[in-house]
């Protein structure tokens, strides 16, 4: 894209793929993701991030979700384990055997969510936090994990950094740079042209993806590839770049049959073949 003309120090993703898993692979060496979210009316943004996660490679996918959203869930994709939770005693044992945290998909702001959004943080796993999470962060700024992704859309971005997002979309280098120094946090500004920012100055532009992508659950698919990239054991800038490159490629496979009509759930057959390298 145009972009990466204005910052000459960014990188551009490669295309790439996770090497081969050793012989000796077993579901406890590939992570376990928990997904935290899915209030009234949106469980289907935490399956998605779910689903992802587990497309992606991670050995466990287990689902916090409402009471309302388990049946269906276990029905439809039953290799995730998805669970009520009523409140942080019910989600802090999940917390307890997770190795990374997707928080935010669905979440909402009400009681609810904002009481797990605070115990899952408190837990200090790694963690991709996105959407309404991120909406939590900047009614409460709080102390986040050591290893922790942002992936704001410019409008979440816009709410962060406390501008319009059409400043945001003015200067996305800036606006990318600024969130990840501000929160000590690997950064994800979505869009046309993604951004990936560090703390330590580092970014990169990935050169893929389509308006096809502009479509509900979109996001949420994202938040679990990286997800599931934290729980094989990548470090967050790495995650956020390989994960961020791989959603975008798999939309783009995925729009051989067209932009308009592109569901999230497109990306998870392709998603499967370039996680894998072969593609
Ligand atoms: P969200 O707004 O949280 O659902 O996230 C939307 C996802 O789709 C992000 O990964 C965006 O980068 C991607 N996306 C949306 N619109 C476009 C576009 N016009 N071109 C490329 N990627 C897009
Ligand atoms: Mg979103």
């Amino acid at each position: 894209p145009a972009s990466i003309l204005e910052a000459p120090d960014a990188t551009l993703l490669t295309p790439r793929g996770l090497p081969p898993r050793p012989r000796d692979a077993h579901k406890g060496s590939n992570g376990h993701v928990l997904a935290v979210g899915g209030d009234h009316g949106t469980g289907g943004a935490v399956r998605m991030a779910a689903e992802a996660a587990a497309r992606t490679g991670a050995g466990l996918v287990s689902v916090a979700t409402r009471e309302q959203h388990v049946l269906a869930m276990n029905a439809a994709r039953p290799e995730l384990m998805a669970h009520a939770v009523d409140g942080p005693q019910t989600l802090q044992p999940m917390l307890d055997k997770a190795s990374v945290v997707a928080l935010g998909p669905g979440i909402g702001q009400a009681a609810w969510g904002h009481a797990l959004w605070q115990t899952a943080l408190d837990a200090g796993k790694p963690t991709v936090l996105d959407a309404d999470g991120l909406n939590l962060l900047h009614a409460e700024p709080r102390v986040l994990p050591a290893a922790i992704v942002l992936t704001p859309h410019p409008g979440e971005a816009s709410r962060l950094l406390g501008i319009t997002t059409a400043d945001v979309q003015a200067d996305r280098f800036h606006a990318v740079r600024t969130l990840a120094r501000k929160y000590a946090a690997v950064v994800v500004l979505k869009g046309n042209g993604s951004l990936i920012a560090a703390p330590d100055g580092r970014v990169a532009v990935c050169p893929w993806g389509n308006p096809g992508m502009a479509s509900g659950g979109m996001g949420d698919t994202l938040t679990g590839i990286i997800a599931g990239l934290l729980a094989q054991g990548c470090e967050p800038f790495d995650a956020a770049c390989l994960g961020v490159g791989l959603h975008a490629r798999a939309a783009d496979a995925a729009a051989r049959h067209g932009e308009r009509g592109l569901l999230a759930g497109d990306l998870l057959d392709p998603l499967r073949r370039l996680v894998n390298g072969l593609e």
